[in-house]
């Protein structure tokens, strides 16, 4: 029983062992939702079981060479392609790569053209797959359009709408829910996190465990409130693309705000000292939604949040 293995996901898991069982299984899966709910740990965990010389309709079985080779990520009918691939094929930094350029989609389809050593499936999970460019998105639509045999494309997505309709349409389309508090709670004490800590950020995260977990370490609020300069630094280093940079900001003001909601909780902060800062962060939500210009929202967003900490 692995699919179980990705908390609080049981209608995805009841979807994906259906199609196991029926040995049906479509050349390419589409996995939506938000981001931090365990899509990607369920894509390889759908591989491992397709991958396994022992599965059942459960998943895999954890322990033959593959569900090892999967677990140590070096399977080689397995591709997943994320910022780090492509950093590695293009020999730049993985922080650079915020858009999955054509020539990364060519070099998987490339490598799932060459049979599998074992005769198994080939299959590439590509991650966040709405930061492909149109012609990465043309070249994988090509894929789709003729498929090899006993290949698999799993796209893993919090970005469903960015993609061209005509992706999602060659998908079949497995839905993923927001987490409930208590089992956002319990994934942050799998990682290490103080249980009283668990338990105050765990709703905060809004159904996310990344959230949560980035709440519970705290770090992107507190470097923007090092001062009305780091919000200035921050906006700088915003990526040149529109849309991730919006959704950047749109991180960055929930973590602002959650930040805010959590010092009052905990009576660091007074409703007072709380209560314009986070009205300001709601206008900048909704100034952001209507087109804002996503750098000035992120300095006047580290500014508001500032404000919080100034004495009344
Ligand atoms: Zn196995």
């Amino acid at each position: 029983m692995t699919f179980g293995k990705v908390k609080g996901q049981a209608r995805a898991a009841k979807i994906l062992s259906g199609l196991l069982e029926s040995d049906r299984i479509p050349n390419a899966l589409l996995f939506t939702g938000m981001d931090g709910i365990g899509k990607t740990l369920m894509a390889v965990e759908f591989a491992r079981a397709l991958l396994c010389q022992d599965r059942s309709p459960a998943g895999a079985c954890g322990f033959c060479s593959d569900c090892l080779a999967v677990d140590r990520r070096n399977h080689p009918d397995l591709a997943l392609v994320n910022a780090q691939y492509q950093a590695l094929l293009e020999e730049k930094e993985p922080e650079k790569q915020k858009i999955l350029h054509i020539d990364t989609i060519c070099h998987v389809r490339r490598d799932m053209g060459m049979p599998s050593m074992l005769g198994r499936w080939k299959i590439a999970v590509i991650e966040n797959a709405h930061r492909m460019n149109a012609s990465a998105a043309n070249a994988l639509l090509k894929n789709l359009e003729e498929p090899i045999p006993r290949s698999l494309w799993v796209l893993v997505t919090s970005g469903r709408e960015q993609l061209p309709r005509t992706i999602p349409s060659r998908c079949f389309a497995v839905p993923f829910a927001p987490l409930a508090d208590e089992t956002v709670r319990a994934i942050l004490e799998d990682q290490g996190v103080d249980p009283e800590r668990a338990e105050a950020v765990a709703g905060l995260g809004e159904g996310s465990a990344s959230r949560a977990l980035e709440l519970a370490a705290g770090e992107y609020p507190k470097a923007l409130r090092a001062g009305p300069l780091a919000a200035f630094q921050a906006a700088d280093n915003l990526p040149r693309e529109g849309y991730l940079a919006r959704s950047q900001v749109e991180s960055a003001l929930f973590a602002l705000s959650q930040d805010l909601r959590l010092k009052h909780l905990q009576g660091a902060l007074s409703f007072a000292q709380v209560e314009r800062p986070l009205r300001e962060l709601v206008r900048l939500r909704q100034a952001l939604r209507s087109n804002a210009d996503a750098k000035i929202v992120l300095t006047l967003a580290g500014l508001a949040a500032e404000s919080a900490s100034a004495p009344l």
